[in-house]
Parts: C-alpha cells; structure tokens; sequence
C-alpha cells in the first residue's frame, strides 16, 4: 500500500504492551470531580448546588452557545463547588461528587426509530448526553451533526488511533463493533449522505476482523484500511489519506469524527445513555500490568493507576495521552476527563537534551506533514520574531511531534512551537 499523504514517521507502536480483551472496569471511586469545561468551547454552568443529592447521569452542567453539558458519574453528594486541577494544568472549576456506591440512575430513554430522525434530531440527542470528540479535540459533537446535514456525499469516521502506545479506540472497535457500525450507519443516514468510511490503519488486524463482520454487506458502511503511518489520524492527512482532497488552511474538515464519538453517539441515541465512562489505556515501561481499563469520568489518576496495577518506583514521568501529543502531568490528582484516552506511564522521561545544537540535517522538515520549515521556526521563535514567525506559517504547526522525534541535536521543537503560538496571540 502506498502512502497518501506527506511527511510522517514510523514511531514504535508498542500497542502490543495494552492490547488485547475486554477493558477492566475500575471500581467507582469514593469521590468524583466533574469539570465543568472538558470540551472546547464556553464552559458549564453548574446546575447543583453544594449538599445535593444527585443520581448517576444526572445533568450537573449546562450553558449556552458551544457548550457541552456534564453528568454525574456516580450517585451521591455534592460536596464542593470549587477549581481544580485538570489534565494538561489548567484550574478549572468542577463540581466534587461523594459517591453513596448505590449508582441509583436518572431516567434514560433513547429513540426506538433511530434510522429516521434529521439531523437536528440526532444532534439534539448528542448534545443532551453531553458527547464530545474523543479525537483529542473535545468539540462538541452536536455542532458537527447540525452543520453537516445534506453537505457531504461520505461521513469519515476517524479509527486510525495513530499514536503509539495507545489502544483505547482499537479496544472499543474489538469489545463493542455494534455500537461503531451502527454510530456509522446512523450517521450516514442522518447527514444525507451516501455512506460512511471508517478508515483503519493495518496495525489493528483484531480490529479490521470485528468491524467486517459486524458491517457485512452494509452499503451504508465501508472499512478502508490503510498503512500505518504516524500522523495519519491529523485530520487533514486523514482526509487527504482517503478522498485524495486536500483542507485548505483554514477551512473546516468537515464530518469527520472519532470511532468512539461514533459509538458514543450511538449509545447517546439508541438509549439516551450520557457519556459517563471511558475507556483508558494505561500503559508504558513505568506501568506494572499494562491494560485497558473502563473508567468513570472524575476518577483520579492515581485511583485508575492503582485499580490497573500501579505503576514502577523509578518511573519517571507520567503523561495524560500518548508520547506525541500527549501533557506530561506533574500530580496523580487530576481526574480522567471526556478526552483522557491514555495514561502513559515511563521510566525515561521525554525531555530535551541540555545542550540542543542544529546540525541543519533537514530530518525535521522532510517529516512535516504540514509541509513545515521546523528549524526556521525554531531559530524565529527563539529570536521572538513574530513577522517570521507568521511568514513561515507557525499556525500551520499541528503540534504532531514528528520534527522532534526525528531531531538529532535533540531541539525541543514542538515544545517551543506550542509556547511561540502564544506569542502570536498576544502572550508572553
Ligand atoms: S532535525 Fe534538528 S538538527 Fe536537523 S535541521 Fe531540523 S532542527 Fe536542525
Ligand atoms: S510539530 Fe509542527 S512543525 Fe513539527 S512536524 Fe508537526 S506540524 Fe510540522
């Protein structure tokens, strides 16, 4: 198979370490913290007050505009209203839920005639079970079914889960193909268009044998494999990858969406379920028995850590996502939020080298796939020198970490490309 878009890398998969069976459900912790913004966009109201009682699915959140509201994912107690620390470092502020482990359920009800509802019906359904995009970018995925209706002849559905170590997607495509067929299929519907394409790297044999035997002849389904290529499941490559349509800058991508979206738009319609857990790859050299694991939204870190094994004395650094585009994370005390889909745990942490030197070996521009001069942007954004910085496209950089992994003189490339897009907005 040739490959079908610019740039790229090969990293390690090391998807063999967590692969494999159904994901472990971690026990419901004592307490859960719902942040009331996991999702880009305005954030959440809250709609509980401390001292109340609440069920599990119950909205606690809500607001206006893009906003994607927030369920309790235990029953039990509003014990506090107040900021804490999420994923990534932001304070953010959240509602503390002490769980009375009766799991006593608000009401659910999905759509018994789900094939026939519009769009506008679907996405309704969507933005009440407070489903986002599980890609890695958290948009609200209503907004993207109301904007698509009757404007694309194919829904692209994103199952590439490209990045090493992590096998999240590949496990909900293996344990539940019912739930991602179907998402696809209602989708097509919905959107007017002729079909859905669930694009799938080679890697994920498993994977590819579950979706076709759960697709069948479906002419509304169709899986298209191809080679495994780091970043292909980057939106613009993807499409590129399957249409042969390049996104111009700038311009939305589009119906594209996550196959765990897909499924959890699925389970949102056909059952009125609310996106309550998720399943979290914990994985990596630092961690004991790397697994997959089911996970409540709002239970910390260091509870699924524990609940999966724990992890080894001399890891060095624990990251929330994958080593690409993945946050280091400096506490255990953050919940796992709607876009946690790995816990990566290593013993060799991901840092820069002491003395970075350019050895102006052209490695980093010839892996671009936004087709990107890495090493000018770097020397730019050192220099703080915005009009370069602009005249090279920095707001082009993904921030997909193939420069930096392929430099040799070790320069923190991405690392500084991220800091120097806030000097672009106006930071420091
Ligand atoms: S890969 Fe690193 S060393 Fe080579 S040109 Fe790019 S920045 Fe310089
Ligand atoms: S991080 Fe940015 S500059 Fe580096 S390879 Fe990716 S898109 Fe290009």
């Amino acid at each position: 198979m040739k490959q079908l878009f610019g740039g790229g890398i090969h990293p390690d998969g090391h998807k063999d370490m967590s692969r494999g069976g159904a994901a472990v459900p971690v026990p419901a912790p004592e307490t859960v913290v719902i942040p009331l913004c996991q999702h880009i966009g305005s954030a959440c109201k809250p709609l509980v007050a401390v001292g109340d009682a609440v069920l599990m699915g119950q909205k606690i959140g809500d607001g206006e505009g893009r906003c994607s509201p927030v369920h309790a994912t235990v029953s039990g107690e509003v014990t506090a209203i107040e900021e804490r620390e999420v994923p990534g470092g932001a304070k953010v502020l959240s509602v503390v839920i002490r769980n009375d482990f009766k799991d006593a359920r608000a009401e659910a009800k999905g759509a018994e005639d789900y094939m026939s509802l519009s769009a506008a019906e679907v996405a309704a359904m969507v933005r009440e079970a407070g489903v986002v995009g599980m890609g890695g970018a958290a948009f609200p995925t209503n907004s993207k079914i109301a904007s698509n209706e009757g404007k694309t002849e194919t829904v692209l559905i994103n199952a590439c889960e490209c990045e090493p170590y992590i096998t999240s997607d590949d496990t909900i495509m293996c344990t539940c193909p019912g739930d991602v067929i179907g998402g696809a299929r209602l989708l097509a519907k919905a959107l007017k268009a002729r079909k859905s394409i669930i694009a799938i790297e080679d890697n994920k044999p498993e994977a590819i044998a579950a979706l076709r035997a759960e697709a069948g002849e479906d002419e509304l389904v169709e899986i298209r494999v191809l080679p495994t290529r780091y970043p292909q499941g980057a939106k613009k490559q993807l499409i590129l990858a399957v249409t042969g349509r390049e996104v111009a800058p700038g311009a939305r991508s589009g119906a594209l969406f996550n196959v765990t979206t897909t499924a959890n738009i699925f389970r949102a319609v056909t059952k009125g379920q609310p996106l309550l857990e998720k399943i979290v790859t914990v994985t990596g050299d630092g961690a004991n028995a790397p697994q997959n694991v089911l996970v409540r939204i709002g239970t910390s870190f260091a509870d699924v850590i524990k609940a999966a094994g724990g992890i080894a004395e001399d890891t060095k650094q624990v990251i929330a996502g994958g080593p690409m585009m993945g946050k280091a994370v400096d506490t255990l005390d953050v919940p796992v939020v709607k876009g946690t889909n790995s816990i990566l745990c290593l013993t060799k942490a991901c840092d820069a080298a002491a003395d970075p030197v350019c050895i102006r070996c052209g490695k980093c521009a010839s892996v671009c796939p936004m087709y990107l001069q890495p090493l000018y942007l770097y020397r730019y954004a050192k220099a703080g020198d915005k009009e370069m910085l602009n005249e090279y496209y920095l707001n082009d950089c993904m921030e997909c970490g193939c420069c930096s992994f392929v430099c040799p003189g070790k320069l923190p490339l991405t690392e500084t490309f991220v800091q120097a897009k806030q000097l672009l907005k106006g930071g420091k």
